[in-house]
């Protein structure tokens, strides 16, 4: 099973991205302003965790130049629930013609993470040999030994198996594991 790792430079220290640029934090490009998502708790914009582009291999969103936007809410850190789907959370795709130039701001003063321009992805295999890759994206370890759940890759990444701190979330079926995201500030700079 492939996964990806992405590799980051800070983006304090780079150019002002001229095109979308995938990253994690910072601000979004190409949002229209309108479609900033507010919290389902305290009514505030969220923040801006990744924005990521369509992939045929790495990331599959169906459409050439479609792109994701995750936002999570820090306005109030541990009272607005993001573990909850339609909480403290969204996820946002967005066709080309969909969106406008350059970078959106905030309609107010939100926390905003440090950006991380991924530079590129380095291709690596799930070390964890199993063949019901099915069960393992669900988070159903029964029958692994504690050394073989630790070979699955535990950091950020897109595709491969998730690695579960806790036991794993039920989601409404079918659904295919995208990515996971360790921490953004340790993401593989
Ligand atoms: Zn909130």
């Amino acid at each position: 099973m492939k996964y990806y790792q992405s590799v980051c430079e800070l983006g304090l220290l780079l150019p002002e991205p001229k095109q979308f640029q995938e990253q994690f934090g910072g601000l979004p490009w190409g949002l229209p302003h309108e479609k900033w998502p507010l919290c389902n708790n305290c009514g505030k914009p969220m923040t801006i965790i990744a924005q990521l582009q369509h992939h045929p291999v790495r990331f599959n969103l169906g459409k050439e130049d479609r792109v994701l936007f995750i936002f999570q809410c820090l306005n109030d850190p541990g009272f607005c629930d993001f573990g909850e789907p339609g909480k403290g959370n969204a996820a946002l795709i967005l066709d080309a013609e969909e969106m406008t130039k350059g970078r959106t701001k905030p309609s107010q003063e939100i926390p905003i993470e440090p950006e991380l321009r991924i530079i590129h992805w380095i291709e690596k295999e799930e070390l964890l040999k199993k063949s019901d890759e099915s069960r393992l994206i669900k988070g159903d370890y029964e029958g692994l030994s504690y050394e073989e759940i630790d070979l699955i890759e535990i950091g950020t990444k897109v595709g491969g198996y998730p690695y579960w701190f806790q036991s794993g979330l039920g989601f409404q079926e079918p659904y295919q594991f995208l990515m996971q995201m360790l921490d953004m500030r340790m993401a593989a700079i």
